[in-house]
């Protein structure tokens, strides 16, 4: 296969049938929120998706299904089980939503360190498995790694940033409460998810104890009540069923296939190609910018070329990473724009070590309807104004009460005369915490390409090496040393600590390795989340991120996706791109 193609087509329908204003590669979450926005902004897009197509409602198979409508009540058979224990490890995966995550034999990749990469490769990619939880970054974790010296400075802020914010929030829905917070800025919510009895006693006390600690509602994509442009969308209201994984009926958790790729098509401007895994980007010498993308169709191994003039990179942190990586020319021998060498350094993830929890007595005779589909936050309260402990960077908790069975379990269907009985009585209250976590990019946390081994499509495999270092085992006993005293000192008893030892990546946060930054020495991507030395590529996935922050990242990459794509438009109009 040719490496530098800015002149050949191998598509017989020749150059302008395959030629479109922008090129969209990958359908999940940012990808979603490109094809919308430059749809919109009235370009022609052509949205690249390497999985099957997946629409909103029809392929949701177990949406509705109760546990015995599944073969095997929700387990995965020992012979799955022996054959994927990468994705069984994956949170939310079951009988359920196995059809929505890959199969370990479908995509190999090199662990130089052992790290787990959790991947859905469909139209809608992972937004439909998310979990939805959408906070704001502060300018806390803008200035943090320059300002603490642990990492170079973001090219923007959070005022930058936040108009972005309040357009996605508006559009897919999130609700949440406005606290006042500066280390949690407020956004356009939707009401929250009331707490249940439990939980408003533990946020009552942890402010007691800790004026500077604040539990507050969870920040969910989910649409608890209905605003106009939802129901456009043909989205309903959230029934707390808790199922969202599997495809919602109701529309009333944000995926792409609900909500931002139908908006897309409705403009007219939207192609959307499935079973098209791209292998490149196509470099022109001439022109001194991309020309298109390289693609081989995973049904007939036909390679075709697509030409536009802005391409948006969506493919998900490490995949974006490997596409670019793969992209090689005269001009960029290392990869696209990759003067620097610093493609595929400076991954980093989200550190989800660290749980604590404990028994809560009483009160016995109260109880909660529904299930609630998101959880209340503990926002961070490390580092930031300064450093204020033997680490850098912060984390937040997800927390919350619960009331077992009186067998002892919670939500786990069985079967047998204990779960009958279990069910006629309600048991122990209990809390909980668990960390999301900061981690600091590193030159040394890196992810390249195999120089052997390649996948089905002739691709080099990817090659990860990201490991936890000593700052995270600061960070994870702080966690679970001040998670501990706080759920004792909100009532709980019996508290315990857990670390679970997690290999990195499982923790579905996977960032960086396409760092914006000011200065093109440092960094791969300007403020505009163009590469610095091709700026008719834009990375707009996770792959950007210049610092990892303790907030949920997608509505960051939401966010930036579409203040690029309003910039591209821009650009493009002024003949610039
Ligand atoms: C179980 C789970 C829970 C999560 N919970 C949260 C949460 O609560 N909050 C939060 O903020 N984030 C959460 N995440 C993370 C979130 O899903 C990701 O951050 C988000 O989906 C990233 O968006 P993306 O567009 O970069 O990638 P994706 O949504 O993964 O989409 C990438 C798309 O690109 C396609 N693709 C990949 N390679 C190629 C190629 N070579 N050619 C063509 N197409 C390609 C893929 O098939 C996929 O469709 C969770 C993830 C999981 C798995
Ligand atoms: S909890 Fe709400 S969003 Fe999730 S599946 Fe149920 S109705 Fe849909």
């Amino acid at each position: 296969m040719q490496t530098d193609s800015s002149a050949t087509n191998m598509n017989s329908g020749g150059v302008s049938q395959n030629t479109y204003d922008a090129i969209v590669i990958g359908s999940g979450i940012s990808g979603g929120w490109a094809a919308k926005e430059l749809c919109e902004l009235g370009a022609k897009t052509l949205v690249l998706e390497r999985g099957r197509n997946v629409e909103h409602l029809k392929d949701y198979p177990t949406m509705n299904h109760n546990p015995w409508d599944l073969p095997h009540r929700g387990s995965m058979t020992r012979e799955f089980l022996d054959k994927n224990p990468l994705i069984t490890k994956a949170a939310g995966f079951g009988e359920d939503t196995a059809h929505f995550f890959i199969e370990d034999a479908d995509h190999p990749y090199v662990q130089e360190k052992p790290f787990d990469w959790i991947r859905g490769y469909q139209v809608g990619g992972k937004s439909i498995i998310w979990g939805r939880a959408c906070q704001r970054w502060s300018n806390y974790e803008f200035t943090a790694p320059a300002r603490l010296g642990y990492g170079i400075d973001w090219p923007i802020r959070y005022e930058d940033i936040a108009p972005w914010y309040s357009r996605v929030e508006r559009f897919i829905g999130v609700c949440g409460n406005n606290d006042g917070l500066e280390a949690m800025p407020d956004g356009d919510y939707l009401p929250p998810f009331e707490f249940n009895c439990v939980e408003k006693e533990l946020q009552r006390k942890i402010s007691e104890h800790y004026p500077d600690r604040h539990m507050i509602h969870g920040r969910w994509a989910q649409v608890t009540e209905p605003a106009e442009i939802h129901l456009q969308q043909g989205r309903g209201r959230c029934q707390a069923r808790n199922m969202c994984m599997r495809g919602c009926p109701y529309g009333a958790y944000f995926s792409s296939v609900s909500s931002t790729l139908p908006w897309a098509q409705r403009t007219g401007n939207l192609t959307i190609r499935p079973f098209s895994v791209v292998h490149s980007i196509i470099y022109d010498e001439a022109r001194r910018a991309a020309s298109g993308v390289r693609i081989i169709d995973t049904n007939t191994h036909e390679v075709t070329e697509y030409f536009a003039r802005v391409i948006f990179v969506n493919a998900s942190a490490l995949n974006s990473t490997l596409i670019l990586l793969n992209s090689v020319s005269d001009r960029f021998p290392e990869g696209l724009g990759n003067d620097t060498g610093l493609l595929g350094k400076y991954v980093a993830f989200h550190n989800y070590r660290g749980s604590v929890g404990g028994s809560y007595d009483g009160p016995d005779d109260k109880y909660y309807y529904g299930r609630k589909p998101s959880e209340p936050m503990l926002a961070n309260f490390r580092n930031l104004g300064k450093q204020d402990t033997d680490f850098v960077g912060g984390y937040m908790a997800f927390m919350g009460a619960f009331r077992l069975r009186a067998d002892g379990n919670t939500v786990q269907e069985q079967i047998g005369g204990p779960y009958k009985d279990g069910l006629t009585e309600a048991g122990e209250w209990g809390g909980y915490m668990y960390m999301q976590g900061e981690t600091v990019p590193k030159a040394t946390n890196k992810v390249s390409l195999s120089k052997e081994a390649k996948d089905q499509w002739g691709i080099p495999l990817l090659v990860t090496e990201v490991a936890y270092d000593d700052n995270d085992e600061k960070l994870l006993k702080d966690f679970l040393t001040q998670g501990a005293e706080m759920l004792e000192k909100a009532g709980c008893r019996n508290v315990e600590q857990r670390d679970n030892n997690w290999a990195p990546g499982r923790d579905i946060h996977e960032m960086g390795g396409v760092r914006m930054g000011n200065d093109p020495k440092t960094s791969l991507l300007n403020k505009w989340n163009q590469l610095h030395h091709c700026k008719n590529v834009f990375v707009t996935d996770g792959a950007c991120m210049t610092s990892t922050g303790n907030q949920s990242p997608s509505i960051l990459y939401m966010a930036l996706t579409a203040r690029a794509a309003d910039h591209a438009v821009r650009e493009m109009k002024r003949g610039e791109l």
